[in-house]
């Protein structure tokens, strides 16, 4: 047993688990075990964890809800963290809206919503959590939530508390320029007061709109593509004859060509192969080298 290990055990009992598979903490339900993984439920847990994963120079990965990733079937080394309770409250005050990494994306649309706040509408349906959502710098018809932003809080690889302003994290089109191993802890917003109806009616109207054009009840990790400029990854792969493609489990979805879907038992090495196919068949079709959208973690 390594010295990390010996110390998760001791610090965290039944919240620490060696070679947990992460299939069932992904959306894809896809991925191999984490070598070492720990629920954490406050801040001070988890910069304690950090402090030693540091300190053994093991490599940390925070999961959020799973819904962006592709987990290699061999897994992930080093220590994957994931956040509990502690990270899972909403506060409201006037136009400033504070909520914990561990947030639902859609939980928090819909308690400023219901406030009458406007700016975070576009992410109804966006699944996974407040964190990954900033990281991912998550976005839909138009909005993204880099621009509500107001200061991110987190914790370093070292085991540091520390706070980032808009313009240190870096914002671009589905990502951020975060270090790696920092670990978002909470987020700052600063929304508009809009008109609750309004609201109400516009976030049903991109529900309506999600559900026409999505692939629903099977197993997948959004898109899988970013958009190109001035283009739609989506409209490029069925332009290439990738719709309903399939490899094993694991197939361009006949909904929507941009989402692979795992028909049941589909490996990671396989959702891999039919994104560097795809890949091929753009450029050859048109010119145009397709960056995967979804995260490709652990050991390939
Ligand atoms: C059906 C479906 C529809 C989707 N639609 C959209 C869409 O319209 N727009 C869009 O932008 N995305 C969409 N996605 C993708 C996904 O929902 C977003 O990227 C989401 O924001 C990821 O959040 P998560 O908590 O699941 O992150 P994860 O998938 O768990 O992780 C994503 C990345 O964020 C990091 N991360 C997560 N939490 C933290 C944290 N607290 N601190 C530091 N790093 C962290 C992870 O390490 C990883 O690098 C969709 C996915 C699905 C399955």
């Amino acid at each position: 047993m390594s010295r990390l290990e010996e110390k998760l055990r001791s610090r965290f009992g039944a919240r620490f688990a060696p070679s947990r598979p992460l299939a069932d903490l992904t959306s894809f339900r896809i991925g191999g075990p984490a070598d070492l993984f720990v629920d954490v439920e406050n801040e001070a847990e988890l910069q304690e964890a950090m402090a030693a994963a540091h300190r053994e120079n093991v490599p940390v990965f925070c999961l959020g809800a799973g819904t962006n990733l592709l987990v290699s079937d061999r897994g992930v080394r080093g220590m994957v963290v994931r956040l509990g309770a502690g990270f899972r409250s909403i506060a409201i005050e006037g136009l400033h809206v504070v909520s914990g990494a561990a947030v639902e994306f859609g939980d928090l649309v819909e308690a400023v919503v219901e406030r009458g706040l406007e700016g975070l509408e576009f992410g109804e349906g966006i699944p996974g959590s407040v964190g990954g959502g900033l990281v991912m710098n998550a976005g839909a018809f138009g909005g993204e939530i880099a621009r509500v932003v107001a200061l991110v809080h987190g914790v370093t690889r070292e085991g540091a508390a520390r706070s980032l302003s808009k313009d240190e994290v870096g914002f671009a089109y589905r990502r951020t320029a975060l270090a790696q191993g920092f670990i978002i802890t909470r987020v700052e917003f600063d929304l508009a007061q809009g008109d609750r109806e309004r609201l109400r009616a516009k976030v049903a109207d991109l529900h309506a709109k999600r559900a026409a054009r999505q692939p629903l009840g099977v197993p997948n990790a959004g898109s899988i593509f970013k958009n190109p400029p001035g283009n739609f990854a989506g409209r490029l792969l069925e332009g290439a004859g990738l719709k309903g493609a399939r490899l094993g489990g694991a197939a361009f979805s006949p909904q929507h060509a941009n989402f692979i879907v795992n028909l049941g038992g589909a490996r990671a090495e396989e959702v891999r192969a039919l994104i560097e196919m795809a890949r091929s068949k753009v450029k050859e079709q048109s010119g145009v080298w397709l960056e995967p959208e979804v995260k490709l973690v652990g050991d390939w």
